[in-house]
């Protein structure tokens, strides 16, 4: 099955008398489990692609169906619960919350997860575990390097047991070998089950993924059968 389907999606940005065409037509599906790449040059369309699939902004038009129902119908509340509980999202800038201490961060998430308090302590800890930082629960973000910080989004993103992570350019505020670490983390969590997208400029990266979808002027591009058709399935 498939996490996340869009068929001929677009979005548009008004800005006074212009408009800009961000993203036209674009038709593809995420597989369950699958680890999938988004690339192109800046202003593409990647990020633009990327909180469409994270359900964080609406298409001017086209369909997006998540678990195998259209978002479209849904209020922004229910946006927010469904993105709360079955989304995780790992940003460039990491996003800790300063005033928390790490096991906090996580946590608070799993408390907007709607995780039982009886259940959140557990859960914060195994992620914590997975990814190597449960001796740094009781630190403050400041206290950590970039890459440990990296490591704590993750778990924060991954506690809850989301259905699919979203990562922005996971490595871009590391050096080459902390990024390689999140990197092969990202794709342990992939072996073990966790449906991965990932936008990044680095081919190098993109190499590592199952599947590369090639953003081009807000059009898709990907294997070149699909190309033909003008779409990625
Ligand atoms: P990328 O992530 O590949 O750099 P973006 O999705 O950020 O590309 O941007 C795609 C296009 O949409 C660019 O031309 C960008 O300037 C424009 N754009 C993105 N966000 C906005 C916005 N909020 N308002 C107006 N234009 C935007
Ligand atoms: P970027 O580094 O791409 O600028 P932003 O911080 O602007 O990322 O986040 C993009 C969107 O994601 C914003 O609407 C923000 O509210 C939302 N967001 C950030 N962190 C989270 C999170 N942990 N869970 C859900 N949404 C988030």
């Amino acid at each position: 099955g498939c996490v996340i389907e869009t068929r001929g999606l677009a979005k548009e940005y008004r800005m006074g008398s212009v408009t800009v065409e961000a993203l036209r037509e674009a038709t593809l599906s995420i597989e369950t489990g699958s680890c999938v790449a988004i690339t192109g040059p800046s202003g593409a369309g990647k990020s633009t692609l990327l909180s469409l699939l994270g359900l964080l902004d609406r298409p001017t038009r086209g369909t997006i169906l998540f678990q195998g129902e259209d978002v479209s119908r849904h209020s922004d509340a229910v946006l927010t619960r469904l993105r709360a509980r079955f989304i995780g999202y790992v940003f460039q800038q990491f996003h800790l919350v300063p005033v928390l201490k790490v096991l906090d961060n996580v946590l608070l998430q799993l408390e907007f997860a709607g995780v039982p308090r009886s259940r959140r302590r557990q859960m914060a800890l195994e992620a914590l575990e997975k990814v190597g930082m449960s001796h740094r629960a009781n630190h403050y973000p400041r206290e950590l390097s970039g890459g440990e910080r990296q490591r704590v989004a993750i778990a924060r993103a991954i506690a809850k047991r989301p259905s699919l992570l979203l990562a922005d350019e996971p490595t871009g505020n590391l050096d080459s070998a902390n990024g390689e670490r999140i990197l092969d983390l990202l794709l342990t969590l992939n072996r073990e089950g966790t449906t991965l997208v990932v936008v990044t400029h680095d081919p190098h990266i993109a190499a590592q993924m199952q599947r590369t979808i090639q953003v081009r002027d807000g059009r898709l591009v990907s294997e070149p059968a699909s190309v033909a058709q003008g779409r990625v399935s």
